[in-house]
């Protein structure tokens, strides 16, 4: 597996590898933004870390030539003071993130979890209908329904969306902005419903054991878990 790592700062990029080989990952490195999109379509690496603030063209320049071809998976590595181009980065199909300062082991967690997504979808077409299983939970759209073990919920249609949302990405970070978008529409004034959906269904989860959670990325939006 090949790791692509776009950062500008020499001490990150060496800490990354170091630790990255010792993970029995290839990597290579970029320090600007060019050079980055350059690499990316010679090299074709299995993941792309992605710094945002760099040189030249910025991190989400490089995620925006990068998603017009290909789907590999891009981690960004993003300071704490650039929420807003989180939420950015993500709506362009990133595929996670971490805040500088940020722990290796997380971050090598992160990248195996990217990976396996990357490998395959776990979706499944019946005939009539798509299930998504995420972990235990079997998510029905054909009925509004979660089913977990020997559980099974019938789901009001708004709360059915949003974990339906929170299923399609499969672990990814899903915006509170998208979730309001496509579940409410222009309607939406107040995004506390948004809370009190999720929070309904975290009682639901709660209720089986290994059951996905609902996780709260503050700031930014929430993550189905298996
Ligand atoms: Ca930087």
């Amino acid at each position: 597996m090949q790791v692509l790592i776009v950062e500008d700062e020499p001490g990150y990029v060496e800490a990354l590898t170091v630790a990255l080989d010792r993970e029995g990952f290839e990597t290579c490195a970029a320090y600007d933004g060019r050079t980055a999109v350059a690499e990316f379509f010679e090299k074709g690496p299995d993941i792309v870390l992605l710094d945002l603030m760099l040189p030249g063209l910025s991190g989400l320049d490089v995620l925006r030539r990068i998603r017009s071809e290909s789907t590999t998976p891009v981690i960004v590595l993003s300071a704490k003071d650039a929420e807003s181009d989180v939420v950015t980065a993500l709506e362009l199909g990133a595929d996670d993130y971490l805040t500088k300062p940020y722990s290796i082991r997380e971050l090598v967690a992160r990248i195996h979890a990217a990976l396996r997504r990357a490998s395959g979808s776990t979706a499944v077409t019946g005939d009539t209908h798509e299930e998504y299983t995420v972990g235990a939970a079997v998510i029905d759209p054909s009925r509004y329904q979660l089913r977990i073990g020997a559980l099974a919920f019938d789901l009001p249609r708004k709360e059915f969306e949003v974990l339906e949302a929170l299923a399609t990405e499969q672990g990814r970070i899903v915006s509170r902005e998208r979730l309001l978008d496509e579940i409410w529409g222009i309607t939406w004034t107040d995004s506390k419903t948004l809370d009190q959906h999720v929070r309904r269904l975290r009682r639901k989860l709660e209720q089986a054991d290994d059951a996905p959670t609902i996780e709260t990325v503050r700031g930014v939006g929430y993550r189905l878990s298996p």
